[in-house]
């Protein structure tokens, strides 16, 4: 650290993302990108006249991203909330949700920014065991100390929380919103987008980065009443208004008017879900029934850390987190199938 450095800085560790690594070409499993390429009207989009204007400044309203993606959940433009990927959605709903003399809430395993964000924002915060099972007791959620952040599915658990469990922690929690994240809820069957008409306290969370392919494009949405998402707006244009990029506003619109090839795609991934966990499950790995685009399982008798490392060896990297209770699990994006198999016949390999 500096000399200068504020203490907030000094004090918080930064959230520290998945590898990207640069230089060689890996199977990459690792940090629950796509496997498909986005679709062809997203690449339409992206030509060399798009990108002279990029001399102007994009629309700060985002109004052809808003008005698509309210038209495919039959909600208005004043129910969206466009921003520069869900990480910065979720940034500016702490700075404008979460008050100094609360406690912010969320499960002790899940999404690793959101401590981040509570450090970063001065904020208190209380994280919830999850169960033995790893599963979220919607009833540890009902004591509206402070905003409530939770992953649906969970990650890097992957399991999911009932629309019913999710409306028992909205009634219990009048005084405070609730932000339901759902980065990979297009894999699962459950939304809790249905509930936004009948809870002004329900900040739903949701990404082009997963099932869209588009996590290079930076692209997330906020959908919740209209009285939240203006607050979402006024800490934008206290920050920064032009926050989408012109292309990226453009390339959403296409991607989520694009329906048939979304559906297509989402399709396979759940296919490829269910033939990687059966895969799994023959190399005598437990692996928890995932609702998102990534698998977590362990095999007792082998350290996670030690199969992160060799399957890297082997030109493959998967997610492991050093965190006590899931330090013996590996996190495995769902990829295409070729990746898939070549992934369990390194794991073959491997275990003993
Ligand atoms: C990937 C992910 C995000 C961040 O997505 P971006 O839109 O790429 O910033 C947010 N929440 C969860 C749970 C995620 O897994």
């Amino acid at each position: 650290m500096s000399v200068f450095s504020t203490d907030i800085l000094k004090n918080m560790d930064a959230y520290v993302p998945g590898e990207q690594p640069q230089d060689k070409s890996y199977i990459k499993l690792n940090t629950n990108e796509f496997p498909f390429e986005p679709s062809d009207k997203v690449k339409a989009v992206v030509t060399s006249e798009k990108a002279a204007d990029l001399r102007l400044y994009s629309d700060p309203t985002c109004a052809v991203l808003k008005k698509a993606i309210a038209e495919n959940y039959g909600l208005k433009a004043e129910n969206v909330f466009c921003g520069n990927g869900s990480d910065e959605v979720l940034a500016l709903s702490f700075l404008s949700f979460c008050k100094k003399e609360d406690t912010v809430v969320f499960p002790d395993i899940s999404y690793g920014f959101y401590p981040v964000f509570a450090s970063f924002f001065g904020l208190d915060y209380k994280e919830i065991p999850l169960k033995e099972d790893f599963s979220i007791d919607e009833n540890d959620y009902l004591s509206d100390c402070g905003t409530v952040y939770i992953a649906n599915p969970n990650a890097p658990t992957g399991l999911t929380l009932s629309t019913e469990q999710i409306e028992k922690i909205l009634i219990n929690n009048k005084n405070h919103i609730v932000v339901i994240d759902e980065a990979y809820c297009d894999f699962s069957d459950c939304t809790a987008i249905g509930l936004i008409k009948k809870y002004n306290n329900l900040l739903v969370v949701r990404t082009f980065s997963k099932s869209y392919a588009l996590a290079g494009a930076r692209i997330g949405f906020a959908l919740g009443d209209s009285e939240i998402i203006a607050d979402l707006e006024k800490a934008k244009y206290s920050f920064n208004p032009y926050n989408l990029n012109r292309l990226s506003i453009e390339i959403g619109a296409a991607a989520i008017s694009d329906r048939e090839y979304f559906e297509k795609t989402v399709a396979i991934i759940k296919e490829n879900r269910q033939a990687l966990t059966d895969g799994l499950i023959k190399l005598g790995f437990t692996v928890l029934p995932s609702g998102s685009n990534f698998v977590f399982a362990k095999k007792d008798g082998e350290d996670g850390e030690q199969l992160y490392l060799k399957l890297k060896e082997n030109g493959i990297l998967v997610r492991h987190f050093s965190k006590e209770r899931i330090k013996d699990y590996l996190r495995i994006t769902v990829g295409t199938k070729e990746q898939n198999d070549a992934l369990l016949n390194a794991l073959g390999r491997i275990v003993k």
